[in-house]
């Protein structure tokens, strides 16, 4: 009988954030954006309505804000490792 398969750990991968697409680094969310039950924004202590294109309850705000942070992010780490190349 071939052995179980070993499952490791893994660590959840990062999904990038919603990115902006609109000028001005706004996200459009006037449509699918909205549930009826309101729960804790992922990004801050208060409650939305919103959902972000994962269903995760987020201010648009908050998500226009994570977008940046992530982009900014990227950038550090390309620069990181270009850095390390040469
Ligand atoms: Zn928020």
């Amino acid at each position: 009988m071939p052995p179980p398969p070993r499952r490791r750990p893994t660590t959840p991968k990062r999904r990038p954030p919603e990115l902006p697409t609109g000028p001005g680094g706004l996200l459009d969310w006037r449509h699918g954006h909205w549930s009826d039950v309101r729960a804790q924004c992922r990004y801050c202590p208060q409650v939305t309505n919103l959902r972000d294109i994962y269903g995760r309850p987020a201010h648009k705000v908050c998500a226009e804000e994570a977008a940046r942070r992530w982009v900014e992010e990227q950038n550090e780490r390309y620069e990181n490792e270009r850095l390390s190349q040469q």
